[in-house]
């Protein structure tokens, strides 16, 4: 299980997948992939391996935007419905979680108890949570920084936002996530090796800090909303 995302300038289908399959080595049932493009976020998922998942993406939907997801169920079947990444409500956020969210029934009692969720996994609730929240009036930084405050357990999370073409969202907790750097793009991966195909520049997250990745910038902050400063560095990996 393990999640990778890419913001960037170059077929994000392709650099997704083979991610993807980088982390095969770490165990899953299912897997999947979301795109954004102009027309709006894609999202293809299969249970089986990544072939399977090759097969039954479009190979139409071109983007320079994603993010990706391998599983290995802790709560909800095996299924293409409980495979990431899943979306909010209204289907404007997106989401991939590698973890697990120990009150996530509390939650929806708590602050969704009117929304029907589409899956039986313990993810879903991260990203309805900041659907109502920017419904609340916050933008999607603060719903996000607002949303992962609530959660306990452990997460590494990318998030897409259909109204922002411009930004993908990334946490960690208790679950490996690094930021990898390029020139015109930036990843995020749960192993350096699933982007090593792109960048050798990677910059560690720490716990409870979240990441906005644009084409040309890297912004981490953490859950006090503090800007947080580090540099890259060449992690030594024979790949
Ligand atoms: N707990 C989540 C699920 O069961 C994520 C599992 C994972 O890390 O792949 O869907």
């Amino acid at each position: 299980c393990g999640i990778v995302g890419y913001i960037g300038t170059n077929d994000a289908k392709e650099i997704l997948l083979k991610g993807l399959e980088k982390l095969e080595y770490r165990g899953y049932d299912s897997a999947g992939i979301a795109l954004r493009n102009e027309a709006g976020v894609h999202v293809f998922k299969e249970k089986g391996r990544i072939e399977d998942l090759r097969h039954i993406v479009d190979p139409n939907v071109s983007a320079t935007t994603g993010i990706g997801h391998t599983r290995w169920a802790t709560h909800g079947a095996p299924s293409r419905a409980n495979a990431h990444p899943h979306q909010s409500a209204s289907g404007r956020f997106t989401l991939v979680h590698n973890g697990v969210i120990e009150n996530y029934t509390l939650l929806q009692k708590e602050y969704l108890p009117d929304v029907a969720l589409k899956s039986d996994t313990d993810t879903e609730i991260i990203v309805q949570l900041v659907e109502k929240f920017v419904q609340d009036g916050l933008p999607t930084a603060e719903a996000f920084r607002k949303t992962l405050l609530l959660l306990k357990g452990s997460y590494a999370l990318a998030l897409l936002d259909e109204q922002d073409g411009n930004t993908i969202y990334a946490a960690k907790k208790k679950s490996p996530l690094l930021v990898g750097v390029g020139d015109g793009f930036n990843v995020v991966a749960s192993d350096a090796m699933a982007m090593l195909q792109v960048t050798d520049q990677f910059i560690e997250l720490m716990d409870e800090e979240m990441v906005m990745l644009t084409r040309e910038h890297v912004t981490i902050q953490n859950l006090a909303g503090e800007i947080v400063s580090r540099k890259p560095y060449k992690p030594e990996i024979d790949a």
